[in-house]
């Protein structure tokens, strides 16, 4: 699914440069459920957006789904994207002005289809998320823990090979954080592979496997062995 070898992300800043990621070697398996752990400045953001395609490496090997990651223009990367990849956020980044239902059709709008089938397609995957009756309220109408899984069928509506979470509890109360990692353990067992980051070691430990990051570096790769509750 993932196959990722010496990947090397640096920023400049002005005269300066702060290597960011530094040599990341990283194999993930379809089925998988891996967290990227680490402290805040570690790099875990900076690897979920190239292994996401929103931000590119230096140097260093990205194969996804056998299809190797690389020098693509804007319109490719938004192309894999859309096919590959499911995007979840700490803060959920739903559009304001658009109810649940056509918050989670949106995307399913660049991807070429028809008005009803977004719809249907749209009602299919809130009902999954249990909120098909929240299906016409605003954002500012849902709770935090609602509006995440707004957000999530909106990453499930695509039919992402891949869904990446980027701190996706850092915004949620502890049974709600809970609620949520309940509900992506259902879909990795139902097949979905899942890459999450987080800094919460109670969430990582709902995960399969975990990552940590230190200073751009892996210092740890673990398969958790564990009944899931
Ligand atoms: P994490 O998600 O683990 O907190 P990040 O990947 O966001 O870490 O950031 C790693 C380091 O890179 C931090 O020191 C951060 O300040 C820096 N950084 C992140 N994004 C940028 C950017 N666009 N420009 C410059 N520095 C950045
Ligand atoms: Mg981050």
């Amino acid at each position: 699914m993932l196959d990722i070898k010496n990947l090397n992300k640096s920023y400049k800043m002005g005269d300066s440069s702060l290597h960011v990621l530094k040599g990341i070697d990283l194999f993930a398996k379809s089925g998988e459920m891996v967290a990227i752990m680490g402290s805040s400045g570690s790099g875990k953001s900076t690897l979920l957006n190239i292994i996401g395609i929103l931000d590119e490496a230096d140097s260093g090997d990205y194969v996804l789904d056998g299809v190797e990651i690389k020098d693509l223009n804007e319109k490719k990367a938004a192309n894999y994207r859309n096919r590959f990849l499911g995007f979840v956020f700490q803060s959920f980044n739903l559009i304001n002005y658009k109810n649940a239902m056509e918050n989670v059709a949106l995307p399913l709008y660049y991807q070429g289809l028809k008005r009803k089938e977004r719809q249907e397609k749209a009602m299919f995957h809130l009902e999954k998320v249990g909120l098909a009756e929240w299906a016409t309220h605003l954002p500012s109408e849902l709770s935090g823990g609602q509006k995440q899984r707004v957000a999530i069928a909106r990453a499930l509506a695509s039919e992402p090979k891949l869904l990446l979470a980027d701190e996706p509890t850092g915004a949620l109360d502890t049974a709600t954080s809970h609620d949520i990692m309940q509900f992506l353990q259902q879909l990795n067992d139902e097949g979905k592979t899942i890459l999450l980051v987080t800094h919460e070691e109670d969430i990582a430990k709902m995960c399969k496997r975990i990552v940590r990051l230190r200073d751009g570096v892996i210092i740890e790769d673990n398969v958790i062995k564990q009944v899931r509750a």
